[in-house]
């Protein structure tokens, strides 16, 4: 196991669960396990735990989820040009720690690392889903509420993930993550329904604020094994930070990846700017205060946000866009919560519907 856990629990009416199971087989010995009514008793905030949300990541918690599993993406907004993205929401929180992660908001009065022990529910509901939208192609996403593959080694979700989208001909999984944790993906067939998708940083971010997760060059060479797999793969250069040596250090990791995963066989490629709502902001920076990366030159938008001042960061989209249009291959590419007119900017394009760009990345 990767990571550190300080307690499991499992709410009552999960303890035979194929997860509940998988996972209690697969605990390193000495982290106790306690079996609890109710899980929300147990993902509440530690009181008196000096870092609160930091003490939430190291307790597992196994439950039943009582509400949908699947949801567009809450990043989304009619404010912004979107991507068309749904959520399977099948585990919260996330066991890495990343100074910037908007989940220390989103999850600050719920931290602890919950996953959902029905979790195959889901498929239900995804088959609804296609079967109302009769010849629509949707890209389906677990990586938003948790990172899509950390623990995997423990709960082994992803097969069955797998397993569902490869018979399913118009969804496409997007597997989201930080980790190079893909033993269980290799020796499965995804048939072309799979993408697994990483953030990619250069190292000074990773250094200063990506906390217990993979070094970049390590999920770079996860995603040549995955392509050699069958696997679709994607990349997220998502928070781009505008530090000072910024421009030089993203143009070199983006020849770092094209020397190991060639251009056209990328499906596509994101990026979007830091953002953090006031609360956010604060949150990371009494968590984490000696971290340069969240101390940029930064202004309220419009939206409520603390975003890079806007010339740096579209000069920022501009010569990472630049650099893959140069790459000899169209590689597909879209912005994360930017309005249509910085979209202009930096593609000299309008942006296409949110539900037109889900397709076209779903079907690849
Ligand atoms: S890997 Fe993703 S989900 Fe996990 S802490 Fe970092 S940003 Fe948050």
């Amino acid at each position: 196991m990767k990571f550190d856990l300080d307690a499991v629990f499992v709410e009552d009416g999960c303890a035979n669960s194929a997860l509940a199971t998988r996972v209690l087989r697969a605990l390193p010995h000495g982290v106790p396990v306690t079996h609890v009514d109710d899980a929300r008793e147990v993902s509440r905030p530690e009181p008196g735990a000096p870092d609160p949300f930091g003490a939430g990541k190291r307790r597992l918690v196994i439950a039943r989820r009582k509400t949908p599993f699947l949801m567009p993406c809450p990043a989304g907004s009619s404010k912004f040009a979107c991507c068309g993205y749904l959520v399977l929401t099948l585990a919260s929180n996330c066991p890495m720690d990343c100074s910037y992660c908007f989940l220390q908001e989103y999850l600050a009065d719920n931290p602890a690392f919950q996953v959902y022990a029905n979790y195959t529910d889901s498929f239900d509901e995804l088959d609804k889903l296609t079967a109302n939208a009769h010849g629509r192609s949707f890209r389906v996403g677990t990586g938003e509420l948790a990172d899509s593959l950390a623990f995997d080694s423990i709960t082994a979700i992803s097969r069955d993930l797998v397993e569902f989208f490869a018979t399913r001909e118009n969804l496409t999984l997007e597997l989201k993550t930080k980790t190079d944790e893909i033993e269980n993906l290799l020796d499965i067939d995804p048939r072309g329904r799979v993408l697994v998708s990483w953030s990619l940083s250069p190292d000074a971010v990773y250094r200063s604020s990506e906390h217990l997760t993979a070094a970049p060059a390590a999920r770079i060479a996860a995603a040549r094994a995955l392509l050699d797999a069958g696997y679709r793969v994607a990349f997220h250069f998502d928070p781009l930070i505008a530090y000072a040596e910024a421009e030089r250090d993203y143009l070199q990791l983006i020849d770092e990846l094209f020397d190991v995963v060639p251009p056209k066989q990328i499906s596509f490629v994101s990026m979007g700017g830091i953002r953090m709502t006031p609360r956010l902001r604060n949150a990371a920076r009494s968590r984490f205060p000696d971290d340069r990366m969240l101390c940029g030159e930064d202004v309220l938008a419009s939206d409520g946000r603390f975003r890079t001042f806007t010339p740096l960061r579209l000069s920022l989209y501009r010569a990472l866009a630049e650099r893959f249009r140069k790459a000899g291959a169209e590689i597909p590419a879209y912005l994360c919560m930017e309005p249509a007119s910085v979209h202009e900017h930096v593609f000299g394009t309008v942006p296409a519907r949110p539900a037109t760009i889900g397709e076209r990345l779903a079907r690849g």
